[in-house]
């Protein structure tokens, strides 16, 4: 069902793709060089890596995907860029992505829709899943080692799932997101996809540094702090010697699991559990207001981020009395209504109504709250107590809090067709993909790492791998976890 390489450039992963100058290969050359000196840089030294198009890069443009930032190319590298220069890394071009980050299968950009690798058995065009579906489908398409994403409701991890590659959200504030275009703060995170995991762990080892320029980066002590708590003889023992304990919360077990997804989910935990781990229920009572909340939070932060781009001081400029053309215009508007599509339009008046006096304490207080509930209700569920939150001073240990990792679906169903996306049937509502995330925002509510793995469900003849069914499990750890949940998602693929 994978549609053969040589179409690779009908997939529309790529805004901008690799320069044809061959001063890239010179660089791999180079690269080849040093590995057979046994000299590498790093474990990606020579590798290509694609960049999600929105993080910042001196050499190509960084479009968002959005009319409004057509014609920007950034002064200077973002910080994830620069480290993986210095690792001996060759940028593999700027990935396709829903505009601004905003979206869930990769057809809000101004480039036009990326398009799956995979085709359902009956050949058509499936979602490639969003917003890094670019990135995804390059590395499912085998044009890069690796690609970066951004993962703030579970930007990674859905594509992920969609396109049978390894996608991992780290915990927010490892991986600098200097240069990186903010979609909202407080959930937005560097996010790495790749064909395994042991890609992903390569990149992921070159960027977890704390970075002076990123006000949001974990600093030296939180991370020594994480090291030392991971270190301590207690938890390594555990870790190393006993078998885990994996949670499975009840919540997850939703009705409108696909039948294919339950049963990956099913065979994912019999597997653990042949390998000697345990399986216990655990209860996050609070995750099923976590997509509403998250659908308040974060378009909140957007509405705020996306208003410097007027077109006086920021993005490019419409028509309009203070620019050229028409008189009657207003600059502003005519900017924004043109520059902006109208998903992410959507999110700023839903951001702007949120924030506004009257709406507030309905709106994005209430939802605060509710992010506090989420973060406590996986706090509870975990043997291992949050390393930045104090500790209960009474020592009080919630009698569910025995488990090492979460495993859930990444997402409720295979991919939907993109026809069924973008031609105008129900599956085209808003809330329809907003539902996709149901599974992703609790983790990026939470700040948790979390990491989609394949899963392939054969078919029931087992003669017909056509029929075969494709999805993501999720591993979610503890704050600080990134580790452990990268090899509990090493033992599923
Ligand atoms: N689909 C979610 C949204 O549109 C998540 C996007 C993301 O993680 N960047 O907000």
């Amino acid at each position: 069902r994978c549609v053969a390489k040589q179409h690779a450039h009908c997939l529309n992963a790529f805004i901008t793709p690799l320069a044809r100058t061959g001063q890239w290969l010179d660089r791999v050359k180079e690269a080849d060089r040093r590995r057979e000196k046994g000299e590498p840089k790093s474990a990606v030294d020579g590798r290509l890596v694609a960049i999600k198009d929105n993080i910042c890069t001196r050499d190509l443009p960084t479009t968002c995907a959005s009319g409004i930032l057509d014609k920007f190319t950034s002064p200077f590298n973002a910080t994830v860029v620069e480290q993986l220069e210095k690792a001996g890394a060759v940028l593999g071009g700027k990935t396709n992505l829903d505009e601004f980050g905003m979206g869930s299968h990769s057809i809000h950009s101004r480039f036009g829709p990326v398009r799956n690798s995979r085709r359902d058995r009956d050949g058509q065009e499936l979602s490639a899943g969003g917003s890094s579906g670019g990135s995804a489908v390059a590395v499912a398409a085998g044009q890069c080692y690796s690609a970066l994403g951004t993962d703030t409701g579970g930007s990674v991890r859905l594509p992920a799932a969609y396109t049978g590659t390894v996608g991992f959200k780290p915990s927010y504030g490892l991986i600098s997101r200097w240069g990186v275009v903010a979609y909202a703060n407080s959930l937005d995170t560097v996010g790495i996809l790749g064909s395994d995991t042991s890609s992903v762990r390569d990149i992921f080892s070159i960027l977890n540094r704390h970075d002076p320029r990123d006000p949001t980066s974990l600093s030296q002590l939180s991370r020594s702090r994480i090291r030392c708590h991971l270190q301590s003889p207690q938890l390594s023992s555990r870790l190393k010697s006993s078998p885990l304990r994996i949670g499975v919360p009840l919540e997850y077990n939703l009705s409108e699991l696909t039948p294919s997804v339950r049963l990956a989910w099913v065979l994912s935990l019999a597997h653990l559990q042949a390998q000697g781990h345990t399986i216990h229920p655990v209860s996050l009572p609070a995750t099923k207001h976590a997509l509403s909340a998250y659908y308040i939070l974060a378009p909140a932060e957007a509405s705020s981020n996306l208003a410097k781009y007027d077109g006086v001081r920021y993005g490019t400029r419409g028509e309009g009395p203070d620019g050229t053309g028409q008189a009657d215009g207003y600059l502003y508007a005519n900017t924004r209504g043109s520059g902006f599509g109208s998903e992410v339009q959507r999110r700023i008046l839903l951001g702007t109504f949120s924030l506004s006096a009257d709406a507030m304490d309905n709106y994005f207080i209430q939802a605060q709250r509710v992010r506090r509930l989420i973060q406590q209700d996986f706090n509870a569920a975990f043997a291992r107590q949050h390393p930045l939150v104090a500790e209960d001073t009474d020592g009080h240990v919630s009698e569910s809090a025995n488990v090492d990792v979460i495993v859930c679906p990444t997402t409720t169903s295979s991919p939907p067709r993109l026809s069924e996306l973008t031609n105008g049937t129900s599956k085209t509502s808003p809330l329809d993909a907003y539902v996709n995330d149901v599974f992703t925002v609790p983790a990026s509510l939470a700040g948790l790492p979390a990491i989609s793995v394949p899963v392939t469900v054969s078919s029931k003849s087992g003669q017909d791998s056509s029929a075969d069914e494709l999805t993501g499990i999720q591993v979610v750890g503890q704050y600080g976890d990134d580790e452990l949940v990268m090899n509990v998602g090493e033992l599923l693929a």
